[in-house]
């Protein structure tokens, strides 16, 4: 039994991973994405690269919109100061 319907090259698979951060993979994408990580390192490495800067916006974002009970904390800490010294 053949399974080249499953093989895909490398600038396909990363393709796929790009669309893998949106979550756009359909089960069929997923499965030759999977079979592809698995024979090759170069796009494992990328697999990672992307989960890296994923993460990294995700910080950036947290850092650009802080949670509005921050300056709250901080002003009672400030405040806590004050009375210690
Ligand atoms: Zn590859």
């Amino acid at each position: 039994m053949s399974v080249s319907w499953l093989n895909i090259d490398c600038r396909h698979a990363q393709q796929l991973l790009s669309l893998q951060r949106d979550s756009r993979l359909n089960f069929l994408q997923s499965g030759r994405l999977r079979r592809h990580l698995r024979q090759c390192e170069s796009c494992r490495r990328m697999e990672k690269q992307f989960d890296f800067l994923a993460r990294a916006v995700k910080r950036l974002d947290q850092i650009r919109a802080p949670p509005p009970g921050r300056t709250h904390i901080s002003s009672e800490f400030r405040c806590a100061r004050a009375c210690l010294t």
